[in-house]
Parts: C-alpha cells; sequence; structure tokens
C-alpha cells in the first residue's frame, strides 16, 4: 500500500474514507494507463493499422449503401441535399411521398417551389433547401442538359452543392473513390486516429492519406455506419466494437471500465 498516497484518506481508527470511490479511481487509472500505452503506439496509425480496420469494417458489411432512399442520379442528389443537418431516416419520410411524383429536373419544376415546400415541411432549414432543390434543377436543364455533372467543380455550381454533397454524388452515383465528411465521419477519424483534424477538409485530406486504396471506393460508407450504430457521439459503444483494438481514442478506456462495472454491478 502506498503511503502517502493512502494517508488522507484514512480515520484516526485506520478504517479508510470513501473506499470504494477511492478503489474504483484506481482501477480505471491503471486500466487507463494500460490502453493509453496502446494508443501510443495505435496513434500511430499508419496504412497497415487502417487496412486492419477496413478489413474488419469490411467483414461486418461487405456491400455497405446509404440509407437515403432515391430512384435516380437526379433523385439522390435532391436527398443529400435535403439531408444537410438532417438525418436520413426523416428525409426519407419527406421523400417517399414525393418521389411518387418527382423523378427529373423537370418534374420537380413542374411541382413547383410550393408544391416541394408541402412536401419537405418535416425536414429542418425546409425553406432555404426548397428554394436550393428548384434553383439547382432549374440549373441542371439549362447547363447541364438534365444530367447530373460527374465532376466536382461542376457539381459545387449548383445551388446547395457544397463539397461533402458534391463527395456524395461522385461516390455513388460515379464510383469515384471520394470520401464525404459528415459528422459521423468526422467524429470517427479523430476518435480512431485514423485521421486528425478540426475542419472536414483537414480529415477529407488526412483519410485519403491513410486509407489503402483498395478501401477507397466504400471506406465512405463504412464509416458512416460506424459512427452511426456503433461509434454514436454520446454514448459509443466500444465494449462491443469491433475495431476497438485498433482504435487510438483514450477515453474509449472509460467507457470499456463503465460497462465492465456495470456488468459486473448486475452479476
Ligand atoms: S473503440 Fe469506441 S471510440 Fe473507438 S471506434 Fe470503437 S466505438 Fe469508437
Amino acid at each position: 500500500m502506498h503511503p502517502v498516497l493512502y494517508s488522507g484518506l484514512f480515520q484516526h481508527n485506520k478504517q479508510p474514507l470513501f473506499k470504494p470511490v477511492f478503489r474504483l479511481r484506481v482501477h480505471t487509472h491503471r486500466y487507463r494507463t494500460i490502453l493509453l500505452k496502446e494508443n501510443e503506439k495505435a496513434r500511430d496509425m499508419t496504412p497497415d493499422t487502417a487496412d486492419k480496420i477496413f478489413e474488419i469494417l469490411s467483414a461486418e458489411n461487405p456491400s455497405p449503401q446509404t440509407e437515403l432512399n432515391y430512384t435516380s442520379p437526379y433523385t439522390l442528389l435532391v436527398a443529400v441535399v435535403l439531408s444537410a443537418q438532417s438525418t436520413d431516416a426523416g428525409v426519407n419520410k419527406a421523400t417517399k411521398a414525393l418521389f411518387q411524383k418527382v423523378r427529373t429536373p423537370e418534374d420537380m419544376l413542374a411541382l413547383g417551389e410550393d408544391g416541394l415546400t408541402e412536401h419537405i415541411k418535416t425536414i429542418g432549414l425546409y425553406k432555404g433547401k426548397a428554394k436550393n432543390v428548384i434553383a439547382l434543377s432549374k440549373m441542371l436543364i439549362e447547363d447541364f442538359g438534365g444530367r447530373i455533372p460527374d465532376t466536382r467543380d461542376d457539381l459545387q455550381k449548383l445551388p446547395g452543392v457544397g463539397r461533402k454533397t458534391a463527395n456524395v454524388i461522385l461516390n455513388i452515383v460515379y464510383g469515384q473513390p471520394t470520401i464525404a465528411v459528415d459528422t459521423h465521419i468526422f467524429r470517427v477519424a479523430n476518435r480512431t486516429g485514423l485521421a486528425s483534424g478540426k475542419t472536414p477538409d483537414a480529415v477529407e485530406a488526412g483519410l485519403e492519406n491513410i486509407i489503402p486504396e483498395r478501401w477507397r471506393e466504400h471506406a465512405h460508407h463504412w464509416l458512416i455506419l460506424h459512427g452511426r450504430y456503433i461509434c454514436k457521439a454520446r454514448k459509443p459503444h466500444c465494449a462491443v466494437c469491433p475495431i476497438s483494438a485498433l482504435c487510438a481514442w483514450p477515453e474509449k478506456a472509460e467507457i470499456q471500465v463503465g460497462r465492465a462495472r456495470e456488468v459486473s454491478r448486475n452479476t
């Protein structure tokens, strides 16, 4: 027993004060120290470690897909524009009836801004999104012959289309190995150490640098789905995470200790 560490925690009768809490902290600290040492190695993320991460994610889900519903490249573009700062489930609910009426930019212009607004008013920022969808439909007809552009520059000319949306379209419609960094990918990349960065652009560059070529096409979906269902923002499921051993996030230790504690309390 360490005399200094323990000295202030004993009463004169030698009974320990706050014993359970202290014991827990010692346990957490020890566990964390071990994992931090592992993590120091993991922080040194290499293409080889990244390769192992994607090997595991691909084994779990060999053909990952977007969870947005769409019927054509055009309706995918509309769905992605509508999904900014909204959930895919919320967008799918709103587009279910919309995509039965609208399949092309011409259909959208015929529906008009008011008609579109009626369909999407359950989605956040719907007024601005309705304006953008009408404007981009018009531009697609006038400048691109109704086709969805296949370059990032042309895609980003469309109202409401930023780098992330352009990357999604290039990936899903044209099979390009782009990575659209959304909130899930940003979090997973930073936590795991796959790519650290303070901005989506920095994370995108880091991921492009570290992810081996053979995983690039689907990397975007694997990371999104991992973030959505396992590496959640508030309560990540580290205890059941398939890539936990390769993840560099120091706090995963505390979460694993917390889960272990819950289990031991219930047994
Ligand atoms: S161990 Fe935890 S933090 Fe790391 S990837 Fe898995 S869920 Fe995310």
